[in-house]
C-alpha cells in the first residue's frame, strides 16, 4: 500500500531538514573500509565542533552490517542517527534509530519502537506496534535540537519522587509507622515515562537519592539494605520509626495490596538515576515535543 522509500530522495529531504535546524550539511567523503552498501544514504552534519551522522541504509542492508557500522562510529566517537526503512531493527541504547515509512498520502512518518513487541514482529504499517509516531521533520528537529534521548526519565530534568506504602503497627514496640513499599519517579518532562520500583528492587546505590534524609515527619523509619537475622537473608527493609526494628516485607503483611501515597518530593534526575531507569522495560528512544524550552544538550 505505502510507497517505497527512495534513499536518495529521503537523504535530500533529511539534509534539508537538518540544514533548517541551523546545522551545516556536508558531503560525506569517507576513508576506505566503510561498508559500501550503506554509503549512498549517509549525511554528515556539523555545528561548531559538534558532528552528527545520519545513516539511511537501503532496506536490503543486513542488521549485522548496521551493527558493524555503528561499532565503527563508536570507535570514531561519532554520533549517528539511523533511519531505517525496515521495521525490525534492534532497540538499543547504542543504536539511536527510527523507522521511516511513507504514508498513503505520500508523506513520511517516523516511528519509534518500544520493548513490548519483539523487533521481528513489528509491522511497518501497524501503528500500535510503535510507541511513538511523528513526522520526519519532528524527528529531525528533535534529534538536532537535543530532544531525542534514550531512557525512561531524562537526566538533568525535574521529577517527582513518590513513596507509596502502608501505615502499620510495629510488632516490637507498638508504635504506628509508615512502611514504604514502592517508589515512583514521575517526570513532567514531555515524552518521559514513569519509573516504578518495588522497594526491594530499588538499586541500593539509588536509595540515598530516592529517600530524603529525614522521613521522620512522614513517620517513615530508616530504610536500608540490612541483614535480617530471623529471615537469614539481606533485603532492603523499613525500620520502625521509634525502635528501629526491621519491619516485615510486603509478603508478610496480610493487608492485601492496597498502598497509599506516603509523601512526595521534587528532585533533579541525576545521571545515576537516569542510567538506572534506562534499564527498565519502558526505556526506549524518545522524542520530547518542542514545547519544552529546557537547556539540556545532546541526545
Ligand atoms: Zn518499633
Amino acid at each position: 500500500m505505502s510507497h517505497r522509500i527512495d534513499v536518495a530522495v529521503l537523504r535530500n529531504l533529511v539534509a534539508a531538514e537538518i540544514a533548517s535546524q541551523g546545522w551545516k550539511v556536508e558531503a560525506r567523503t569517507e576513508a576506505s573500509g566503510a561498508i559500501t552498501s550503506l554509503r549512498s544514504g549517509v549525511i554528515c552534519a556539523s555545528r561548531g565542533r559538534a558532528k552528527v551522522l545520519v545513516e539511511i541504509p537501503p532496506a536490503s542492508t543486513s542488521i549485522s552490517d548496521v551493527v558493524a557500522r555503528q561499532a565503527q562510529h563508536d570507535k570514531s566517537r561519532l554520533r549517528c542517527l539511523w533511519l531505517f526503512s525496515r521495521p525490525d531493527f534492534p532497540l538499543s541504547p547504542g543504536l539511536p534509530a527510527a523507522f521511516v515509512g511513507r504514508t498513503i498520502a505520500g508523506g513520511y512518518v517516523a516511528r519509534l519502537p518500544g520493548n513490548g513487541i519483539p523487533s521481528e514482529s513489528r509491522s511497518a504499517q501497524r501503528e500500535t506496534d510503535w510507541q511513538q509516531s511523528l513526522s520526519l521533520a519532528e524527528l529531525i528537529s528533535a534529534a538536532f535540537g537535543g530532544r531525542f534521548w534514550y531512557g525512561t526519565v531524562r537526566e538533568g530534568r525535574p521529577a517527582t519522587v513518590r513513596l507509596d506504602g502502608e501505615f502499620t503497627k510495629c510488632d516490637a514496640c507498638g508504635e504506628w509507622t509508615n512502611l514504604c513499599r514502592a517508589i515512583e519517579v514521575l517526570s513532567p518532562y514531555p515524552g518521559s515515562h514513569f519509573a516504578l520500583y518495588q522497594l526491594e528492587d530499588v538499586p541500593a546505590h539509588l536509595l540515598g537519592e530516592l529517600m530524603p534524609a529525614n522521613l521522620a515527619a512522614s513517620k517513615v523509619g530508616p530504610i536500608r539494605k540490612r541483614y535480617i537475622r530471623e529471615e537469614r537473608s539481606s533485603r532492603t527493609a523499613n525500620s520502625c520509626i521509634r525502635c528501629g526494628t526491621p519491619q516485615p516485607g510486603p509478603e508478610l503483611v496480610g493487608r492485601g495490596g492496597q498502598l497509599s501515597p506516603i509523601t512526595q518530593f521534587e528532585i533533579m534526575v541525576s545521571n545515576r538515576l537516569a542510567t538506572a531507569t534506562a534499564l527498565l522495560p519502558a526505556a526506549r528512544w524518545r522524542v520530547s515535543p518542542a514545547a519544552d524550552s529546557g537547556t539540556a544538550k545532546g541526545q
